[in-house]
């Protein structure tokens, strides 16, 4: 799950018609009727430390598969089994109700994070406690109890109606908090058993308690790492200095030449040729959103000011804008005291965030190609191009995303905001590149849910009203989709 400060874009799309709302009175009933064993359920779940980034831990993530295909078995899905991977398993199960109906491909995660430091928590992190209407425990939404929300909506339209309105195929990963490593073999693997009209996932938040968003485009990603060598060996700098090449200068003058300082913007040839900007309509919808520049500094570590891309706000600079930044850099002597050296040698990692349509690939190697140009005389650079991903977008009128914005308006009483975010989910662009299938992230998280840290918690409200968005969504779905 990717941490708060989601994108935007004002949907244009209407609250939900009446006839609508009234359908879906026996969901809501059922949901609010069986809350509580909805909450004692979720923490037979979290109490299972599913923590896929230690092998100490690999037995539980095993033992949360189970737990979770069991519960799916009566939820109501068939075919449901633990999907063995070279990393840890998933869970797969349907339910194929008829081929004249849309099908829905639902993914979330049954890992979690680790969970030092431990002496930080409030109550153990795999001993679920609610306290103040909140559920503490790792995985509370990150993102047991958003996939547990799923499967609650299947149950609800099952026991209230006796079937479902479309097909639902559930993809549960056990390796998401460590980068879905054995995904995209996983996808290749159950392909014909994934072919969906749309993926719906439950793996991020709303924008702010009160202002339900719904997420529908990411970032990509791309990179390269890039070494400057000059002498075989470090020099004296008495004896060579002044008539050699240094190679920390010289990456140093390679790597401010890649962003023009005043406006921000890269200067790498081509960056910016393919990037489709955003919709004056968007630009209004993310104007629109309360967003807190103060709060945001804060958030960032205290921060005195936010730079970036001149002409963009904090949010556009985030979520639609294209980004090249240095990661890491090193070379020369570091340790205590002094040593007059010219070093043999420097380096850096880079990393791009970009926007559709720009391509990993053509971005990584434009970097690369700025930089052998930028090389100063006397240094030979070495660029490697590291693996990327695609960014996403869901069209804002795509039908998904016009059933999930009356779903989640018809539950949190206001039309939700169309959001994008600045960070990549790899399973959503695996699903575009590999299935053809786009996503929409219908996540009901809040930005101070503490995901990946100490005290992470569920507004419980919030996974009650979770449940009743994600019934209602397959109502809205049929609707707009059959
Ligand atoms: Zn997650």
């Amino acid at each position: 799950m990717r941490a708060g400060f989601a994108g935007v874009l004002m949907c244009g799309v209407a609250l939900p018609p009446a006839t609508l709302t009234g359908m879906a009175h026996d969901l809501d009933d059922y949901c609010t009727a069986h809350q509580p064993r909805f909450v004692e359920e979720l923490i037979e779940l979290l109490r299972i430390p599913s923590i896929s980034a230690d092998p100490a831990h690999a037995a539980d993530v095993r033992r949360s598969a189970e737990h979770l295909a069991a519960r799916a078995r009566e939820a109501g899905l068939t075919g449901v089994e633990v999907v063995e991977t070279d990393g840890h398993p998933a869970v797969y199960g349907e339910r194929m109700v008829s081929e004249s109906l849309p099908t829905v491909l639902v993914y979330g995660h049954h890992d979690v994070q680790p969970v030092d430091p431990l002496d930080a928590w409030v109550s153990p992190p795999f001993s679920p406690e609610v306290r103040d209407g909140r559920l503490y425990a790792r995985g509370a939404v990150d993102d047991k109890g958003q996939v547990y929300m799923h499967l609650k909506a299947v149950e609800a339209h099952l026991r209230t109606r006796g079937e479902l309105p479309v097909n639902v195929r559930m993809l549960i990963e056990g390796e998401e908090e460590v980068g879905s490593a054995h995904f995209e073999s996983l996808v290749s693997t159950l392909a014909d058993r994934l072919v969906a009209d749309v993926a719906v996932i439950s793996d991020t938040g709303i924008f702010a308690r009160g202002v339900p968003s719904l997420t529908v485009g990411l970032r990509g990603l791309t990179g390269v790492e890039v070494e400057v060598r000059g002498p075989s060996l470090d020099l004296h700098s008495g004896v060579f200095g002044g008539a050699v090449q240094n190679p920390v200068e010289a990456l140093a003058r390679m790597l401010a030449s890649l962003k023009d300082p005043e406006s921000g913007r890269v200067l790498v040839p081509g960056f910016y040729d393919d990037v489709v900007e955003p919709t004056e309509t968007e630009r209004a919808g993310y104007a629109s959103l309360p967003f807190s520049e103060e709060g945001f500094r804060r958030d960032a570590g205290g921060i005195p000011e936010t730079v970036g891309e001149e002409g963009w706000t904090v949010l556009e600079r985030r979520w639609v804008r294209p980004t090249l930044e240095i990661n890491g850099i090193w070379g020369g002597y570091q340790g205590p005291g002094s040593k007059t050296i010219i070093p043999a040698h420097a380096g850096a990692k880079i990393s791009c965030r970009l926007v559709p349509a720009q391509r990993p690939a053509l971005i990584a190697e434009a970097v690369a190609t700025a930089l052998r140009a930028a090389t100063p005389r006397g240094v030979v650079a070495e660029v490697t191009v590291k693996h990327g991903g695609n960014p996403v977008v869901t069209p804002a009128d795509h039908p998904a995303v016009t059933a999930a914005s009356r779903a989640m308006g018809a539950v949190f009483g206001k039309e939700p905001v169309i959001i994008r975010e600045g960070g990549s989910i790899p399973p959503v662009e695996v699903f575009q590149r590999v299935l053809g299938i786009q996503s929409v992230l219908v996540g009901v998280g809040l930005p101070d849910d503490h995901i990946h840290a100490p005290n992470e918690k569920f507004d419980m409200d919030h996974y009650a009203m979770g449940v009743r968005v994600l019934a209602r969504l397959w109502d809205e779905i049929a609707e707009e989709m059959g």
